[in-house]
């Protein structure tokens, strides 16, 4: 239609919701679908944090508060750089948004005039790349390949930098592929940057929490903190505290840009829910021990898959530090035919092929900026990921 923005032209819905949206079409029409397309825990939120939910709406809790964060979960905020990341924030340079996505939304539409550019590495969260276009950004997208462990090399940085290089984005462990950066590979990230003072970094750390075989996590401004007043350190509770509903991010960052993210959030939504905001502090100052409870689980749910794909014929995958997905390459069954005939030209097409042949949903890699691979999340059940990689297995050895 002629009455959208030029703008929006450019963006595209987010095609993980896509994939989502036409999986629950297809069991509402009967057909038996196993969803392995949403990034969400299966888990509940923890018990502790919904008392403090319902503990604040009895108690009133229900006003509008300070736009970017009430002083307590400010608080706590600060604390938990300190404790989980030696990062020493003032609450100034605190910002608490409706999920992580937002803050990041704020942070771009506060920066980038048009034609600034953002170094995105591929593969990346989908959001990334049509959120620097909504802003008038430009999205300058570098393959990371498997080889390279799907993650950005200094030399692939020191390449994509140009004059208007405003962002680069960096997201450990990653939503697709799950690859963490050492604290090695950060510092060198960082001997790049140093030589480029003017150049940004927006750190996605949600998955922070969701870690495997002892991998130790790291974020860029503590392994440099010669970086430190040019980094926003993003995070929130959606992943590790299975809280997606209720909409909680927060970032780390230079006082005047974090000043100028809680302007546009004052000019769009306000706060983010009082009530959220509350069970937010009961997450981030209560037990953790339930975290390393969900990972035992969620690594042996990630191992049965690894297994599974690595021993099916055309399919290999590589092992994730972190987060809850896996990103098989899917190229040895490009090339071949269905039952019906047809050939599987691509990701999409073979992501296509399991949704219509055995009802499993998953998202081609191409979505993430890399074929010909497919993401799953296996924050799912044992029950549902041993069911879905099995008809994922009669899928591929139905191939000719
Ligand atoms: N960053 C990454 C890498 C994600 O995968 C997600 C959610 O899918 C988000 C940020 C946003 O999380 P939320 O807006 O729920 O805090």
């Amino acid at each position: 239609p002629t009455s959208l923005s030029q703008r929006l032209r450019t963006v595209k819905p987010s095609p993980t919701i896509a994939i989502t949206r036409l999986a629950a079409e297809l069991r509402r029409s009967g057909a038996d679908i196993i969803a392995l397309s949403q990034g969400e825990p299966d888990f509940d939120t923890p018990d502790h944090i919904k008392a403090a939910a319902k503990k604040a709406i009895d108690d009133g809790v229900t006003k509008y508060t300070d736009v970017d964060g009430t002083p307590e979960l400010k608080r706590a905020i600060v604390q938990k750089f300190k404790r989980e990341n030696s990062l020493e924030y003032e609450t100034t340079s605190i910002s608490v948004g409706t999920g992580g996505k937002q803050v990041i939304f704020n942070a771009f539409t506060a920066t980038l005039d048009e034609g600034d550019e953002v170094i995105i590495p591929a593969p990346y969260w989908v959001s990334y790349p049509d959120m620097v276009l909504l802003t008038g950004g430009v999205p300058v997208i570098v393959a990371c390949g498997e080889d390279c462990g799907f993650k950005l090399t200094a030399a692939a940085l020191e390449s994509a930098i140009t004059e208007r290089t405003k962002w680069l984005v960096l997201n450990s462990p990653s939503n697709p592929t799950g690859a963490g950066y050492s604290a090695r590979e950060l510092k060198a990230i960082a001997e790049v940057l140093l030589r480029h003072p003017r150049v940004l970094v927006l750190t996605d750390d949600m998955y922070e929490h969701i870690r495997y075989d002892g991998w130790d996590f790291s974020t860029i401004a503590a392994v440099e903190p010669r970086l430190r007043e040019r980094v926003l350190t993003c995070n929130g509770v959606s992943k590790a505290y299975a809280m997606t509903g209720w909409r909680i991010g927060y970032a780390g960052g230079p006082a005047e840009l974090i000043k100028a993210m809680a302007t546009i959030q004052s000019q769009s939504t306000t706060n983010p829910s009082s009530v959220s905001q509350a069970a937010a502090v009961a997450a981030l100052t209560g037990p953790l021990d339930f975290l390393a409870e969900r990972n035992v689980v969620f690594q042996e749910r990630r191992d049965l898959c690894l297994s599974a794909f690595n021993s099916t014929d055309g399919l290999t995958c590589r092992t994730p530090d972190g987060a809850f997905y896996l990103f098989p390459s899917c190229a040895g069954v490009i090339g071949k035919r269905q039952p019906n005939g047809n050939l599987i030209e691509s990701d999409v097409g073979f992501a296509t092929y399991l949704l219509e042949s055995v009802g499993v949903a998953v998202v081609p890699g191409s979505a993430f900026g890399l074929g010909p691979y497919f993401r799953i999340s296996f924050a799912t059940s044992t029950e549902r990921l041993q069911a879905a990689c099995a008809r994922i297995g009669d899928a591929c050895s139905s191939l000719r």
